[in-house]
Order: C-alpha cells, then structure tokens, then sequence
C-alpha cells in the first residue's frame, strides 16, 4: 500500500521548545520509558509527547506500540492532566473531524434509495431487493460485510452440475461409458426436478450500507483503528518449520497442526502507522474527547452491533 521507511526523524523536525528535547539519546522504546515514568508529562501538549515517540518516514510516521498501547499512553498523559488537557499549540481548523464515513450516496449502488438512522445513530441505506429462490436447492454462506459493517447471510441458488470428466464419453462413437451412466442419470434427475420446481421462497435482502456516522459517539480505540494504516492483527508463524507455541493452541484446533507444523498465529500488531505527525494525533484525540462534554466519552469499543432497529 505504502513505501514505509523505517528512519528515525532527525531533531530539527521537532519542536527544540519541548522539555525533553535534549533527552534524545537511546530509541523511540527508550524515549517511551521515559515518559511513562514518574509525573513527566505533565503539564506537556499531548501533540509533543507523541511527537516524541514516533518513528517516521517520507509519508508516514510510526509507533512502536499495538492501539492498545497507544491508548494507555494517551490515559497516562490524560491523568496527569486532567484538570488542564492541552492538547496541542494550536486549535485544528473548523472542517477537521473525526474519520467519519460520509456518503452522499449508497456506496454499494448510487441507484439505492431510502435511508433510515439505526439505534447508533449511523444513516443506512434501506434498499429492499427480494428474489425467488427454488427451495431445494438453497445455499446460504455467512460474511462480514464492509459497507453495512455487519455479518449478513447470502442465499442463492445452486443449479445442478454434471461433474462428469470429458472422457465419459467414447472417443469414436461418442457414446457414454457404462461406468458413467448412473452418475449421469441422476444428473438428468436433477436437472429436471430443478426445472420444474418452483422458486417459492421469497428471501428479502436490506442493504443497510452506511451512508454517514457523523452522530454517532466513537471510542477512542475506534477512531486510532481507523486512523490506523496498519492491520491491527496479524499472522506471525514459529521460527522454523515446527511450531514452538502448541501448547496455546485450543484443542480442537490441534489437528491442523499435525506434525507439529506451524499453521501461524494470531496477533495484535505491534505498530501503528498514520500518514501524519504526532501532533495530528494529538488533535483526532482531543476531537474524540470533546464529543460528549462531560468528558465521559468511551475508550474502548464495545462489543459489535449485531442488530439494530428493533
Ligand atoms: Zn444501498
Ligand atoms: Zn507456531
């Protein structure tokens, strides 16, 4: 997606004025530690203190921390100064927001119509398609839809198949094989049964695709996710080919590491990458903040909306 240089940004990018300036020897781990100890950020803009713990490169800087981790750092500043958050050294400009999806339109069909405001408050596409489907022959898969963010179940039809091999049929005569004519025959069945059946269930589908969720209160954990240029997991996978972590793995998943091979595991990424600096940060955080005005704006995601609207 992006070249990412993995070069520590030299001291003239930033402020000289900051109180650690000098204190620079050592890594962006080191500078962390620093910080985090004792009462040291306090009394600091929270634009300089994540300034002062990134990596950058041409268009991007970095964290070495997982959105968990830059959460407690944003805490820790933020208990240390709450009766005087000061964010940064100057107020961000009238149309900057929080990373909202903003449509105009339905951003699965421009020709959908309709919109209704879920229990949240995003704006969804109500867009009713209905199609007929033949009963005996329905599948239906599950998937996590992007643009409505919720799990939706697809159904469809499934038309029989022959699944006979291009040699069932004799080279000269062009006659089927014995060995093929069962398979065939049911095939035939099939197929008529499929044709004479009647598509008599009726399966409604609503697109709910969101089209705006500027009304709706984000945790600060959402909004870093989506200001996140990286995955927020990964695979990692054992050094080797045998797998060194077995003993996490839960046992019914212990069959798809036979002979011990690794099949790769789950993580929290340890980085997070914005295409702007410390100081930006600092403003999409106290834009999360001011959201509600008693300051009891929630830090971390609940649990996924399943349903709504009812
Ligand atoms: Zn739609
Ligand atoms: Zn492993």
């Amino acid at each position: 997606m992006m070249a990412y240089t993995s070069m520590e940004i030299f001291d003239n990018w930033s402020d000289p004025n900051f109180k650690f300036f000098v204190n620079r020897e050592g890594g962006i781990k080191e500078r962390m530690d620093f910080l985090m100890k004792d009462r040291r950020v306090e009394d600091e803009y929270l634009g300089a203190c994540l300034d002062y713990i990134r990596w950058g490169g041409q268009t991007t800087v970095m964290y070495g921390l997982e959105t968990k981790g830059l959460i407690n750092f944003v805490q820790h500043w933020m208990d240390l100064n709450q009766d005087n958050l000061i964010w940064g050294d100057k107020e961000h400009s009238k149309d900057f927001t929080l990373p909202y999806i903003k449509h105009n339109k339905c951003p699965r069909d421009e020709k959908h119509k309709g919109t209704i405001k879920d229990l949240a408050g995003r704006v969804r596409c109500i867009h009713k398609s209905e199609k007929r489907l033949k009963l005996s022959f329905i599948e239906n898969y599950k998937i996590f839809d992007e643009h409505s963010q919720m799990d939706k179940t697809n159904y469809f039809e499934i038309e029989p198949r022959d699944t006979l091999p291009d040699d069932a049929w004799d080279e000269n005569t062009g006659e089927l094989l014995n060995f093929y004519k069962e398979e065939w025959k049911e095939y035939q069945e099939q197929m008529e049964k499929f044709e004479e059946e009647k598509p008599t269930v009726i399966v409604k589908d609503f697109c709910y695709a969101i089209l705006s969720d500027e009304n709706v209160i984000f945790s600060l954990e959402e909004v870093l996710d989506r200001l996140n240029l990286e995955l927020r997991m990964r695979t990692v996978y054992c050094s080797g080919i045998e797998c060194k972590r077995l003993d996490e793995i839960p046992e019914d998943e212990k069959w798809l590491y036979e002979h011990g091979m690794c099949m790769g595991h789950e993580e929290e990424n340890d980085k997070t990458i914005h295409p702007f600096d410390g100081w930006t940060l600092a403003l999409y955080v106290q834009k999360w903040y001011e959201q509600v005005l008693n300051g009891r704006v929630p830090v971390w995601k609940k649990d996924k909306i399943k349903n709504f609207g009812t």
